[in-house]
Formats: C-alpha cells, structure tokens, sequence
C-alpha cells in the first residue's frame, strides 16, 4: 500500500521509472509520450543533458542559501536575462516556486503597491470566468473556474468575475472579433464603475487561457483595449503567463502577441520546464520603486524564494530555449500541430472547435455541432479519454466544466518543443483513438 498522499485516494498511479526525449517510462517498462508536458510544464522534454548538468554544478557549488541574507549568482543573472526579454517594462524579478505562489506574490504586491502609493482604498481584484490561477487562497478566489473553487467558497476573499474572451461560445452571430471585444471590455468598464474604479486594485487575466478552456487565445485588439481602460482608471493589469508563457505559444510571453505589457506578469512552468520547482513574478520599476522608497520591504516572503538551484535551472532552460533555438521552434511546430489536428478532427462530428496558439492546442467536445451542445456532464467524456489515452501510452490534459464550470469537455495538448515529425503523427493518432474509445 503506497503512503504517498495522491490526487486520487483511491488509486495510486504507475510509478515514473525514467525520461527521455518526449517520453515518460514507469516501472514496468511502458512508454508514454508526453502530449502536454504533465500540465505545460516540460517544455524540454525530458533527461535534457546541458539543464541536468547546470544543476549538478549549482549543487556542487551550493545547493541554498536563504534569500533573508544572501543572494545568489543564478538567481541574479536569471533576473537579469528575464528582465532583457521580457515585455518592456518589466524590471524586477521576484523568484518562487510555483504557479500559485506567483500569482499570491502578485495579488499581494499590487495590494501593498496601492498602500505605499498613497491609495489603500483600492483592494478589489477583477478577473475572469472560467480562468485558473493557482490553487492557494488567493489564486484560488482570483481564479473563475467555478468547480475548483466551490468547496473553498466561505474561505475565499471577494473577487468581481467578468466574462471570458471565448470566441467559440461568447461571440454572438454577426458579431465581429472587434465588436466582440468592445463588448467584453464595456462589461469590465460596467464592474469597474459598479464599484468605484478608485476602489479597484488589479484586473488579472491568462493571456491565453490554459486549463480551464483549453488554450483559449483572445481575440485582436482584446488586450489593447483591456490595457487601455486598466491605464484610464489606474488599475494594475496582472497577467497570469504561468502555463502560456516561456515560449509555449510562439514568443517568450504570450502577451507579445497582443501588443501590450502588462504591469505585474507570473510566470512558472516552463520556467524550470520541470527540472526545478520555480515560478517567479514580474513587475514595474515604477512598483518597485514605490516599495523601495516607501517601506522598503515587500511584506512577504517563502523560505525557498530565489532557490540558487532552481535558478541554475532555469539559467539552463533559457540558453535552450534561447541560444540554442529550441523556443524558435514553437511557431512552424504549432503549424504543423494545428494542420494534423484540423486533418484528424475538423470534420469530427463531436469537436466543435480547435484552437490556440503554437504548442499550446485544445479541441472542445460537443454532442452537437450544429448547437455546440455539450455532453452530459455525467458521462465525464473528459475523465475517459484521458483515461484511453494513457492506456494507450499518450498523456495529454483534458477537463470538463468547459463551459461553465459544469458542463463541457476539452482536451489541452503542450508538448515539448523538441517534438519531431513522427512523434506528432503518434500524438495525434493516439489522441484521435482516445477519442473515440471514449465516444465508444
Ligand atoms: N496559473 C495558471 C494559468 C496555471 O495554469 C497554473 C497551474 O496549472 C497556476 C497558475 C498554478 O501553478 P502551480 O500549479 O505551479 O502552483
């Protein structure tokens, strides 16, 4: 009887035996390809040599060493590669070890931010439905993925919830991708004025949205114009890059895509592409600054914060990811992606809509195309293709509350950027019988 405290109490999975490439092995000897990197996060694939030794040599140098008196060589020269391709702006790196972590770091240095700038009556957070940011409290209540949260209900903070940017579902007939904008941001100016724009504290999004929806990207001019009312009103902009940034949709961040930069980013996952726990938060000179000559301390802090080892890590992953070309391969890979899910499935009388942005794909079940009719969320489609899929040797991410937290199913696919040609094919036709052993 395993002692581990899994996800599942009730059954305990295979166990992992080894890496390599784009597979996964567990101790019997089964092959999985890993069709979305666990969740978006081995975006190297696994057993990379030159980030395995970069932790080595940390390790033989010093493992750790605690934030409240020293700094480390790697988490410096991290910080200050992050800060030369990041969105411009973006000046100071706050370095953690995860999603949810990031995201609270955000919350609370927009909170104190507001403080020390002579604005404490701002403190509410507006963020989206049908969004994830973390499983924390604060994440948690940010975050507008309505079954994940409902337990939690009585011990989270108050948050507004605004629509999504969900084109498939929220786009009304005859509408246009400008109108539908127009139309998204005029509701987020509604719950700003309801409240009393000076009461505000941040708007926070997913500039693509991970796993809730199923690499849901915006439409064009979405951001622009969120940005807009956010800077009209004085509200921080928070963007929760955690799954869509370090490359994964085509360029380092998301948002670069959109044409704008936001002021506090959060970022994890591929940060360390698995090989490390890390995460780190963005921000603005300007909130810095205001900290720095106010109190001079952000009133938070975690033990591993800037973990020299997880730096080392993440030190690695970007000379891959940037020096040597491997994040350059996104964009024609998510090409090729899109076209072989489009040939498998675009004709599929059970996926309504295939979308996302370079290796970062989703396609959303339907029982009805015609209608976008979901399945009953008591068939739990989602449970069984992931289900069939790992039978068959494929671990990809699929959910349901797609539409509303309840009903609907999608898969999410990320895989690494080293994929090849044949490994694509696999994914795909593994996916496509996945499909339909569970439809079966
Ligand atoms: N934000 C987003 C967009 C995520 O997808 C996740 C995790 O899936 C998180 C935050 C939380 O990250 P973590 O699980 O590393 O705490």
């Amino acid at each position: 009887m395993s002692r581990v405290f899994h996800r599942n109490s009730r059954t305990a999975p295979p166990t992992v035996s080894r890496g390599e490439g784009a597979y996964l092995y567990d101790t019997s000897g089964k092959a999985y390809l890993d069709g979305s990197g666990g969740a978006a996060v081995s975006c190297l694939g696994h057993g990379d040599p030159h980030v395995t030794a970069a932790i080595k040599a940390q390790l033989d140098k010093v493992a750790f060493a605690h934030t409240g008196f020293l700094s480390s060589e790697p988490a410096e020269a991290l910080a200050d590669r992050l800060v030369a391709v990041a969105p411009k702006g973006l000046e100071r790196v706050y370095f953690v070890s995860g999603g949810s972590e990031a995201m609270e770091a955000a919350l609370k240095l927009a909170r104190q931010y507001f403080i020390e700038a002579g604005q404490p009556q701002r403190s509410r957070v507006i963020a989206r439905r049908q969004s994830y940011h973390g499983n924390t409290l604060g994440a948690l209540a940010t975050g507008g993925n309505a079954w994940r949260r409902a337990p939690f209900a009585p011990l989270l903070m108050e948050v507004s919830h605004v629509s999504p940017c969900y084109a498939y579902r929220g786009m009304q007939e005859g509408e246009t991708a400008q109108g539908y904008a127009a139309r998204l941001v005029a509701e987020l100016e509604a719950e700003i004025q309801q409240h009393g724009a000076e009461t505000i504290m941040a708007f926070v999004a997913e500039p693509v949205v991970g796993a809730t929806l199923g690499a849901v990207p915006p439409v064009e001019g979405y951001y622009r114009a969120v940005r807009e009312v956010c800077d009209r009103h004085g509200i921080l902009l928070i963007l929760d890059e955690v799954m869509c940034g370090m490359g994964r949709t085509g360029t380092l961040f998301a948002c670069e895509q959109d044409g704008i930069a936001p002021d506090i980013c959060a970022i994890a996952k591929g940060l360390g592409a698995g090989y490390q726990p890390i995460g780190a938060m963005m921000c603005t000179a300007l909130i810095h600054d205001t900290i720095a000559e106010g109190s001079g301390f952000f009133q938070h802090g975690h033990t591993y914060l800037g973990h020299p080892t997880a730096c080392a890590a993440a030190g690695a992953v970007l000379d891959r990811l940037l020096d040597d070309g491997v994040a350059a391969r996104v964009a024609p890979l998510g090409k090729a992606l899109r076209e072989r899910l489009i040939d498998r499935f675009g004709q599929h009388p059970h996926v309504g809509d295939i979308r996302g942005r370079g290796l970062f794909q989703g396609i959303e079940l339907v029982e009805d195309r015609e209608t976008k009719a979901p399945f009953d969320p008591g068939r739990k489609l989602h449970a069984r293709v992931k289900a069939a899929a790992f039978e068959a040797g494929l671990i990809c991410y699929p959910m349901g509350g797609t539409v509303d937290g309840q009903r609907g199913d999608h898969v999410l696919l990320a895989p690494p950027f080293i994929l090849t040609e044949d490994q694509m094919d696999e994914l795909v036709d593994k996916l496509g019988q996945a499909v339909e052993t569970a439809l079966g």
